[in-house]
């Protein structure tokens, strides 16, 4: 089948065929499928070949996990390409810094994402498991079908040609940089006129306010929020501001993980991953999520524990759906900086995103970070370095990087302090970018 084909395919099995009526059966179906793929796959793989080493398959459900350390740690003997890991690094870090987006080794898109750890994972996806995952994600997301005339506009941090393999005639798909100033993004999309629109909620709720002061004039129909936590405040003003339910997706390196259906409920996509659920709080719902994809086979994720912690839903939801119902996600946060402007007394927001990218592109090397916004002048930053690394160096490039960030949003540059530990707050999420004080409304 070629790439199109596939795609088609693959929006038809999600949106139509993948129906199930109980969980039972939803469950007896995922074993099944699971225990075909793993006898498939696995072999191809020497990391799982020898961490399974001896298991009977029929057990999977107790096989030894994975994380994102091992994952990285492992990357090139987990996929099944041949794909060393410097090279898939170097390859992604360049793309990164060009903001040329279209890496490649051989036919396979290679990404890196900051991911919610600090740490930052790769990933790698085949063109068929790209055409694949398209199609998911438009029976997923598109509100009335792939025959439908869609504009989607995309904010994101990096782009990827994951993306574009939406791309099509009767879907037009435009990415969004992130990281170019805001007036030239409200210009673009009055301009677009998308019908879909995605981006992180911190950039919704900008894109909302320039709605009410009137200099954004848009329609969309739908609005998706991606790759931060929603926090509830958020989702009401961008909720009022548009007049419709925001929907979610939650994807992260690890998988297509959840979608909102047509109430709005975040649900698991467990017709594409098989999500255990490790309790830390069965009371409150809270669960850490271990996850097993079924469909992907360039760089197999089995067992793989997130460092997500997610909140399930009490109640069932009225859409009639048996994929599990999820309340929050608690585990990603996002936390805004702001800093006064250069020239005049507005205070300009940067995203954590962009203070996180600093930290991750300044050095591999850094294997924790923490950075807390004190005051508007001055940001404390802590760094876990690998051993045998020069600290000093690392510390004058960041400085150097964070300083040119707020320079270049023409924002006062703070003082940077570094620190030599942190004391988590217990019964705290850890927020790696966080801002501890308030700013006025
Ligand atoms: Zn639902």
């Amino acid at each position: 089948m070629d790439n199109l084909g596939l795609l088609l395919w693959s929006y038809y099995k999600y949106k139509h065929l993948y129906r199930f009526k109980s969980r039972k059966q939803l469950e007896q179906w995922q074993n099944r499928k699971i225990r075909s793929f793993m006898e498939r796959i696995v072999p191809k793989s020497r990391y799982y070949s020898k961490l399974y080493a001896g298991l009977d398959i029929g057990n999977w459900q107790e096989f030894p996990m994975i994380n994102k350390q091992s994952m990285m740690d492992n990357f090139s003997d987990l996929n099944t390409y041949g794909i060393e890991k410097e090279e898939a690094m170097k390859v992604a870090f360049e793309a990164e810094k060009s903001r040329d987006f279209s890496p490649q080794i051989r036919d396979v898109t290679v990404g890196l994402s900051s991911g919610t750890s600090g740490n930052r994972g790769l990933f790698l996806a085949s063109p068929s498991e790209r055409a694949t995952w398209a199609g998911a994600i438009l029976a997923k997301a598109l509100p009335d079908g792939i025959f439908v005339k869609e504009r989607i506009a995309f904010f994101l941090r990096a782009n990827s040609n994951l993306y574009e393999a939406v791309d099509s005639s009767r879907i037009s798909f435009k990415f969004f940089d992130l990281l170019k100033p805001i007036d030239e993004q409200v210009d673009e999309l009055n301009k677009y006129q998308p019908s879909i629109l995605v981006a992180p909620p911190s950039m919704l709720r900008i894109l909302a306010e320039r709605v009410e002061d009137k200099s954004l004039i848009i329609s969309c129909k739908k609005v998706i929020s991606v790759a931060e936590v929603l926090e509830k405040i958020d989702n009401e003003f961008i909720r009022e501001t548009f007049n419709q339910t925001v929907h979610q997706v939650y994807q992260a390196t690890e998988g297509f993980l959840a979608t909102t259906c047509r109430n709005g409920t975040l649900h698991l996509n467990e017709d594409i991953v098989c999500v255990q659920k490790e309790y830390i709080d069965k009371a409150s719902g809270r669960f850490i999520p271990i996850i097993t994809d079924f469909s992907r086979t360039t760089q197999p994720i089995l067992r793989y524990r997130l460092n997500d912690i997610l909140i399930e839903k009490r109640e069932k939801c009225s859409c009639g759906s048996c994929f599990t119902a999820i309340e929050a996600i608690e585990g990603r946060t996002d936390d805004i900086f702001y800093a006064k402007a250069k020239d005049s007394d507005k205070m300009v927001g940067i995203f954590p995103d962009f203070i996180r990218r600093e930290v991750i592109m300044t050095s591999p090397q850094i294997s924790e970070y923490k950075v807390n916004q004190v005051s508007t002048v001055q940001l404390e930053v802590y760094l876990k370095l690998e051993d045998g690394v020069d600290t000093d160096i690392i510390k004058s490039m960041l400085s150097k990087n964070l300083k040119k960030l707020f320079d270049d949003y023409n924002c006062c540059v703070p003082q940077i302090k570094f620190i030599d530990r942190y004391e988590p707050v217990k019964g705290n999420k850890l927020r790696r970018i966080e801002r501890k004080f308030d700013i006025g409304p």
